[in-house]
């Protein structure tokens, strides 16, 4: 019988003016963006939490220390794709991954089949095993307010 994990990831960053704002593995065209250690591409962050939750290899921060200069400015498709090793030397493969980002500006629904092109060619899965939702939070709290981007995740996992 084929094993079964579940894992669920939550991840949230600043807005700022002049950063880039990396979102999906996109740079998105916005006058905020992101800001972070890394990149600061949250709902990247956000797919290696979940999966790294499902295989019970504890978490982002644990793999990539924000205090270690190597991942400073770091692309998180590169983060990505090492989680993505580390899931597949454990022995697991992907089953699906479902996310929701919570923005609530610029639109996020167009740049979705692009992001899920981007995030199926680095984590090497079909596209039609990753979902990307978006939200806004009807101008309430942090996200309302634009001074910042959240995303939750789950990931199911199997042993191969
Ligand atoms: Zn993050």
């Amino acid at each position: 019988m084929n094993t079964f994990k579940i894992g669920m990831g939550y991840d949230v960053h600043q807005l700022k003016e002049g950063y880039d704002f990396w979102l999906g593995g996109i740079k998105l065209a916005h006058e905020k963006g992101a800001v972070g250690h890394s990149d600061a591409d949250v709902l990247i962050h956000v797919i290696c939490d979940a999966l790294l939750g499902a295989a019970n290899l504890r978490d982002i921060g644990y793999h990539f220390s924000d205090k270690d200069p190597q991942f400073k400015g770091i692309d998180s498709k590169v983060l990505l794709k090492e989680v993505m090793e580390k899931i597949r030397e454990a022995g697991f493969e992907v089953g699906n991954i479902d996310s929701t980002i919570c923005l609530q500006v610029p639109k996020v629904n167009p740049h979705i089949p692009t992001m899920k092109t981007c995030l199926a060619e680095v984590m090497k899965i079909p596209e039609s095993s990753i979902s990307i939702k978006a939200t806004t939070t009807e101008w309430l709290g942090f996200v309302g307010r634009e001074e910042g981007v959240s995303a939750y995740c789950v990931a199911l996992i199997y042993h191969v």
